[in-house]
């Protein structure tokens, strides 16, 4: 749920790109992307294409289609079919960097990048209560160390959900060559407090920072949405240069993440773009790498729950995650 009970902001227009709507794109970017994807020639035609031999001359960047993502949702054997076409890398090219190197550097799109992954809550807060109810500095204001999240209706905990989706996403990231870093790991009895996670990306210099979480608002109220931090300073909080660079994460992480689950965004807030800004939460106040927050879905709706207690469905929100964060990243 969101990091406290108090109302989601008023939709303001900074919610809304309405310059760069992903999901106006997606579809006819999925389409022509699908279609170029079954041979290597194709993918060669369509690098021709991204790398401009139009009359801008400018490559267009497609924000929620990262190139390792090649076909809309459904499409099983996409995920494996990232032909880069390389015209004149041969094979034996791998001899010489294989060759020396025992301890194995990673490899992958994301080698030498660094990613927080922030579970929202933690399972043993129900049982901590004085603890996390304890006040935090924000920066623009004081706010509870920590809360207990929301569960569905039959009892599965938001913090077993927001562990599981996080844990799912480690492996992605880490078979791409990220280092991941964990703000907790079930390894401690409650929290950290909001601050603390801000400051476990802040240390890690993370080059990305997700917090992942899943909302406990009334029925029907369906669809996820992405947080974005507004531009706030007071205290220790100045999100100033993060604002940009979140809203980009953000952006990809929601394209990817409909492509990847079916979902569509939050029917309830965010005019239908899946974003939000926000100015009250301290782990976003606080950061100073870029930062998003993902509500997955409504645990408290029949239907989300249906999908957000499916091992299935999270699989592939995590697929959705990681596809958002290797796009930001340039991966
Ligand atoms: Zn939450």
């Amino acid at each position: 749920m969101r990091y406290d009970d108090s109302p989601p902001p008023p939709e303001s227009a900074s919610s809304v790109s309405p310059d760069r709507p992903w999901y106006a794109r997606r579809s006819t970017l999925a389409v022509a992307v699908a279609a170029l994807a079954p041979t290597a020639l194709a993918g060669w035609v369509l690098t021709q294409v991204l790398t401009g031999s139009g009359p801008g001359g400018q490559p267009p960047q497609p924000k929620a289609l990262p190139a390792s993502h090649t076909a809309g949702a459904g499409a099983g054997d996409a995920k494996s079919s990232t032909t880069t076409p390389s015209p004149a890398a041969p094979a034996s090219a791998s001899t010489s960097a294989s060759a020396s190197a025992p301890a194995a550097p990673a490899k992958g799109p994301l080698a030498g990048r660094t990613v927080v992954i922030d579970p929202g809550h933690n399972t043993g807060n129900f049982k901590h209560t004085s603890e996390i109810d304890r006040q935090v500095d924000i920066g623009t204001n004081r706010k509870e160390c920590d809360t207990t999240g929301t569960t569905t209706n039959s009892g599965y905990m938001e913090a077993e959900f927001t562990l599981d989706v996080s844990r799912r996403t480690r492996t992605l990231l880490e078979s791409k060559g990220a280092k991941v870093v964990f703000t907790h790991d079930a390894d401690r009895p409650w929290g950290p407090c909001i601050d603390e996670r801000a400051r476990i990306g802040n240390e890690a210099k993370a080059d990305a920072v997700v917090s992942v979480h899943a909302d406990g608002v009334s029925a029907g109220n369906r669809g996820f949405h992405i947080i974005l931090p507004a531009t706030v300073k007071g205290g220790a909080a100045d999100t100033s240069k993060i604002v940009g660079p979140s809203r980009d994460l953000g952006e990809r992480i929601a394209g990817n993440f409909a492509r990847s689950t079916g979902s569509a965004p939050a029917n309830y807030l965010g005019s239908g773009t899946g974003l939000v800004v926000r100015d009250d939460l301290g782990g976003l106040n606080l950061s100073t790498r870029p930062k998003v927050f993902i509500e997955c879905g409504n645990m408290r709706d029949a239907k989300d729950a249906a999908q957000l207690t499916s091992p299935e469905w999270r699989q592939k929100a995590a697929e959705g995650i990681t596809n958002g964060i290797v796009g930001f990243l340039g991966g």
